[in-house]
């Protein structure tokens, strides 16, 4: 005779089932929390448990997770949850912690005992993996027409750190880091922060039944660069084309990490169960093509891998460094004890030549301008530019038009106008034809005429 355990702090649910089994032949114990029901499993090693999801004390979950990780416990009992939570997470996060099957409740008698006869894992079974291998992709032709032309660029969200909405950023815009960029039938968006959510919105409006396809290239996985993306619609689509480009974090991998913000506890749907063709590319390579459009890549300086994107089109060139702080003014900076030597400070002038050849000529340069020149000296070693460096490495690039970028959570938009006029009057003072604004979300730039 086998041995089966029911536990839940449910007693009309619990009589049902010890009933349900007693008549069919088990034997049965029973447990009204999750403490006592571990006790008996171990004591008794039932072949079968039966166990609530959300229980005091213990839950479903701890319960699956101290059975499994007993390696005296052997052989493992099959483990079948039941819950009256229908959510397709609560069922994903069942199996994570060791659960063969579930069950929702209210559970008939008769669906449990045909359950019993049926292999252990049934009610588990996936039809298709939800991110797609290998599958013929849909259709594109009409949306790759459809963003021909005139190149364009535009800001879903302008914002640093941490979304701010609120009537003090009403003009520039409280939403984390989002560009969409719409050149040579390619539609790329740079970084997935909260204007992600809207972007998607506009598409999803824009395109209604025709199938979507575009690559977002991902600065760093930086919260205010990625956090956006669940609330991505294109992605839910299975007839949608996703492909997110990005490098290795120092500690995971992109996929993991882009993933890992969407599991539970943190999101209620998962990665996996996107339904749009998604495809995540870590790259190795900092020179590639999507499509005609090609894209340079140059590591940045801020903690973390983080690098910046210089796409260049037949409309014009656009260089994407959202977080970075120059090196020279880093090095120069008093925090050590001793004065830098001056090797230090020539390699710090090195690397920040790179960056100038990186944007040289660029039509249009979106560079991280979060602070102004008194706010950077409490901020060294931040990550982050003070806006008189970034015009400076703008006018020394030759750059036609700079845009002020990853404004500051605190900065309101009196502030910002303030930091935009400072801009353009250093530009003057330089005596260069640089062209800066203030990046707003919501203005949209047509390369050909910013290239002029
Ligand atoms: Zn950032
Ligand atoms: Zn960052």
């Amino acid at each position: 005779m086998n041995t089966a355990l029911v536990i839940d702090d449910d007693p009309v649910v619990r009589t049902l089932l010890v009933h349900t089994l007693r008549d069919a032949n088990w034997t049965v114990l029973e447990a009204d929390d999750g403490d006592r029901g571990v006790e008996l499993a171990i004591q008794h090693r039932p072949d079968v448990i039966i166990c609530d999801l959300l229980m005091p004390r213990f839950n479903g979950y701890q319960l699956c997770r101290a059975i499994r990780s007993n390696q005296s416990f052997f052989p493992q009992p099959r483990i079948i949850v039941i819950s009256s939570s229908n959510y397709a997470a609560d069922r994903t996060n069942s199996i994570e912690a060791g659960a063969d099957d579930f069950l929702l409740k209210p559970v008939k008698p008769v669906e449990l005992l045909h359950l019993l006869e049926l292999e252990s894992g049934t009610t588990f079974i996936r039809k298709t993996p939800a991110i797609s291998k290998g599958a013929t992709p849909p259709d594109t032709t009409y949306f790759r027409r459809a963003i021909g032309s005139p190149p364009t660029v535009r800001f879903w969200g302008v914002r640093g750190s941490i979304a701010t909405p609120g009537e003090s950023t009403l003009k520039y815009g409280g939403n984390t880091t989002c560009i969409e960029v719409r050149a040579d039938g390619e539609l790329i968006v740079l970084d997935a922060g909260t204007g992600i959510r809207n972007l998607g919105r506009k598409l999803a409006a824009e395109f209604k039944t025709q199938p979507i396809e575009l690559t977002i290239l991902i600065s760093h996985t930086h919260w205010d660069h990625i956090q956006g993306f669940p609330f991505f619609i294109p992605a839910y689509n299975p007839q949608n084309q996703v492909r997110i480009k990005g490098y290795e974090g120092a500690r995971v991998g992109l996929q993991s990490v882009l993933s890992s913000q969407m599991e539970s506890p943190y999101f209620p749907v998962s990665m996996q169960q996107l339904s749009g063709y998604l495809k995540i590319e870590e790259l190795k390579e900092m020179q590639f093509n999507i499509g005609k459009v090609k894209v340079t890549v140059a590591f940045m300086n801020h903690p973390g891998i983080c690098v910046g994107y210089r796409l260049d089109t037949s409309g014009g060139s656009i260089a994407f460094l959202p977080d970075n702080e120059p090196h020279s003014r880093l090095r120069m900076a008093p925090v050590t004890d001793s004065a830098q030597s001056y090797e230090v400070l020539a390699f710090a002038q090195k690397q920040d030549e790179k960056l100038i050849e990186f944007i040289r000529d660029c039509d249009i340069v979106i560079m991280d301008s979060q602070y102004d020149a008194a706010e950077y000296r409490s901020h060294i070693g931040w990550g982050h530019t003070c806006v008189d460096d970034a015009v400076a490495l703008a006018v020394i690039a030759k750059v036609k038009k700079l845009y002020l970028f990853h404004h500051d959570p605190d900065h309101d938009d009196a502030k910002v106008d303030s930091m935009q006029d400072w801009a353009r009057e250093l530009a003057a003072i330089h005596g260069s034809p640089l062209q800066v604004e203030a990046a707003r979300e919501g203005v949209e730039v047509v390369l050909n005429r910013a290239a002029k």
